[in-house]
C-alpha cells in the first residue's frame, strides 16, 4: 500500500547553513484557497534561535561592512538576475501560500526584483555631501556609515516584496540581518534567500528565522546586539516593536495599517475612477496596506458612481489565484476571514447601506478556502467604523461628499494616513488636495496602490513613525551619517562660534 509522502520541512538559515530549530517543533504552511492543500512545514523558532542568527550577523558584519559597496553590489545584481529566472516558480509558490492571483504575485516577485537591481545601482552611489568650509584650509564632508545587525519583521500580505524592501538596502549599506517573515508565508522568503545565497552573499550576513511573533519576532525586536529593526505590520504590534526599541534607542522604522480614500470630484472621469475604484479596493483582497477602503463621491455624481461601480463588483470572479480568469482570492487565514464578517455585521449595524456582497463563501469551490464576497457599503457617515477602521479584506465603504474642502477633511479625519487618491479633472483642485491631504503618497487620477521603488514609501499618523521605505530614504534608515572635517592649515583654528568678538 502507498504511503503518502511525508511534508518537506523549511529549515532556519543561520551562518550560511539550513538548521532546525532548537525547539524542534514546525508549524503547518496551507493554501488559503484550499485548506487541504500542505505547502510545507516550517520549524518555530524561539529566541535560542534568534540568539544564534544574531551572533552570526554580529560576527559577519565584522567582515561584511569592510566590503566595498560595489562589489556588496555585484552580489545584489546576481540576485536580481537570478529572481528574473526563477520568477514564474516563485510566484506560482506564493500564491498557493497566500492565496492573491498570479499576476499580482507576478508583480509582488518584480518588485523585489526591481529593489534588488535598484539597491545594487545604490554600490557606486551612496552619496554624502561634500561642502565649503567656514574656515580657510578646511576640508568638510559627510559619509555614511553601516550600523550592524538589522532585525527585520514582515507582513504576509507582499511575502517577497517586502523583504527585499528591507534586506537589499540593509545589505548594501554594509549592515547584515535577520529576517522573521510572517507565520503565514515563509516559503517566498525561503525563496528570497535561498536566491541570496546563491548569487554568493558570504555566511551570516543573511538569516532567516521562521515562527510566530511573540516567539520569534519578539525576541528579535528586544536583543541586545540588534540596534536596528524595521517592522511591517499592524499598528497594534508596531506599538509592542517602538516599545521593545525605546530603551535601547534603536533605529525603529514601522510601517503599519492604512485606511486609504479615493476622492471622486463631479468632474473626474467616471468610467476611470471606477477602474481604480476596483483596482485599489478589490486587489489582493483588499489586503494591501494601500488598499482603497473608503471612496468619497461627490453627491451630483454619487448615483452614477454607485451603478457603474457596484454593476463591476458584481461581475468580479473569485477563486483560486492560480485559476486564469480569476480577479480575487480568499482572505489570508481564518481569523481574517472572521474580521471581514465581523465588520459586515457592523456595518449593518451602524447602518451602512449593502449595495453587494456581504457573505463568506462555503460551497462547491469555495468550500476549502477562506472566501468572501466583494462587498460594497454606501451611504457612509465618515465617522462609522466601517469608514474609520482598517479591514483588510474585501469591503469597501462609499462615502457621499460635497465640496473638496469636505472630501480632504474626510480624508484626513482617520488615525492612518498612508495613501490618498483624487479623481479630478481640475488642476487647481488636484494641487489643493495634493496640498492639504495629510498622508504619505498621494496620487491624482490613479487609486491608492502602485508604489514604485524609487520613490519613497510610508505613512503618516498612526501608519509610521517618520522613516520611509525604498528609494534613497530607505539608505538613510539603516546607515549613520558621519561628519568629517579635515583641516590642512597646521594651525589650530576654531569654528566661527568660538572666535565671536
Ligand atoms: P501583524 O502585525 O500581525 O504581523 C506582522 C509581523 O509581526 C509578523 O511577522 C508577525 O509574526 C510579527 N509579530 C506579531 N506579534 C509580534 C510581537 N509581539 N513581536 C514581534 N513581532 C511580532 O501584521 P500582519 O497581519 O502580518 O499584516 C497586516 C498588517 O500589516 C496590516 O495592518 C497592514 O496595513 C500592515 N501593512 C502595512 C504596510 C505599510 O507599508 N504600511 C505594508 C503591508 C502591510
Amino acid at each position: 500500500m502507498a504511503t503518502a509522502a511525508a511534508p518537506r520541512v523549511y529549515k532556519n538559515f543561520i551562518n550560511g547553513e539550513w538548521v532546525d530549530s532548537r525547539s524542534g517543533n514546525a508549524y503547518e504552511n496551507r493554501n488559503p484557497a484550499n485548506a487541504d492543500e500542505l505547502i510545507g512545514m516550517f520549524v518555530s523558532s524561539n529566541a535560542e534561535d534568534v540568539d544564534l542568527a544574531v551572533d552570526a550577523a554580529k560576527l559577519a558584519y565584522q567582515k561584511w561592512r569592510l566590503v566595498p559597496a560595489p562589489k556588496r553590489a555585484e552580489i545584489l545584481f546576481r540576485a536580481a538576475e537570478l529572481l528574473v529566472q526563477h520568477k514564474e516558480q516563485f510566484s506560482k509558490d506564493m500564491t498557493s501560500e497566500m492565496g492573491k492571483v498570479l499576476a499580482e504575485t507576478r508583480g509582488d516577485v518584480q518588485e523585489a526584483i526591481d529593489m534588488t537591481y535598484y539597491m545594487a545601482g545604490e554600490g557606486r552611489r551612496l552619496f554624502g555631501q561634500t561642502t565649503p568650509s567656514e574656515l580657510p584650509d578646511k576640508f568638510a564632508m559627510s559619509v555614511r556609515q553601516s550600523i550592524g545587525t538589522c532585525g527585520l519583521i514582515t507582513p504576509w500580505n507582499f511575502p517577497m516584496a517586502i523583504p527585499s524592501w528591507k534586506i537589499m538596502p540593509a545589505l548594501i549599506s554594509g549592515n547584515t540581518v535577520v529576517l522573521k517573515p510572517a507565520e503565514d508565508t515563509p516559503l517566498s522568503s525561503y525563496n528570497l534567500v535561498q536566491i541570496l545565497t546563491d548569487a554568493g552573499v558570504p555566511e551570516g550576513v543573511v538569516n532567516l528565522v521562521s515562527g510566530n511573533g511573540p516567539n520569534a519576532g519578539a525576541p528579535l525586536a528586544e536583543h541586545l546586539d540588534v540596534p536596528v529593526v524595521s517592522f511591517t505590520g499592524s499598528t497594534a504590534v508596531g506599538r509592542l516593536i517602538a516599545e521593545a526599541c525605546a530603551p535601547e534607542f534603536k533605529h525603529c522604522s514601522l510601517e503599519m495599517g492604512g485606511k486609504n480614500i479615493i476622492i471622486v470630484m463631479e468632474d473626474a472621469n467616471l468610467d476611470l475612477a471606477v477602474d481604480g475604484a476596483i483596482w485599489g479596493g478589490f486587489g489582493t483582497t483588499g489586503q494591501r496596506c494601500t488598499a482603497a477602503s473608503r471612496i468619497a463621491v461627490h453627491k451630483s455624481v454619487y448615483h452614477d458612481f454607485i451603478s457603474r461601480f457596484v454593476a463591476r463588483v458584481k461581475k468580479l470572479r473569485v477563486g483560486d489565484g492560480l485559476d486564469p480568469g480569476i480577479d480575487m482570492g480568499p482572505c489570508i487565514n481564518e481569523q481574517q476571514l472572521k474580521t471581514v464578517m465581523d465588520y459586515v455585521q457592523i456595518g449593518q449595524t451602524e447602518g451602512a447601506k449593502l449595495l453587494t456582497g456581504g457573505h463568506c463563501l462555503t460551497e462547491g469551490p469555495y468550500a476549502k478556502g477562506w472566501f468572501h464576497e466583494p462587498t460594497v457599503f454606501g451611504d457612509c457617515n465618515p465617522k462609522m467604523r466601517v469608514a474609520q477602521e482598517e479591514i483588510f479584506g474585501p469591503v469597501v465603504s462609499l462615502i457621499p461628499i460635497g465640496r473638496l474642502e469636505e472630501a480632504v477633511e474626510v480624508a484626513n479625519g482617520v488615525p492612518y494616513g498612508l495613501s490618498a487618491s483624487i479623481y479630478t479633472r481640475n488642476v487647481n483642485r488636484a494641487f489643493q488636495a495634493i496640498r492639504d491631504l495629510f498622508t504619505g503618497i498621494v496620487y491624482v487620477n490613479a487609486p491608492t496602490i502602485g508604489a514604485e521603488t524609487h520613490l519613497p514609501f510610508g505613512g503618516t499618523k498612526k501608519t509610521g513613525n517618520g522613516h520611509r521605505e525604498a528609494a534613497i530614504a530607505a539608505i538613510d534608515f539603516y546607515t549613520e551619517w558621519k561628519t568629517l572635517y579635515i583641516d590642512y592649515s597646521d594651525k589650530l583654528q576654531r569654528a566661527q562660534i568660538d572666535n565671536a568678538e
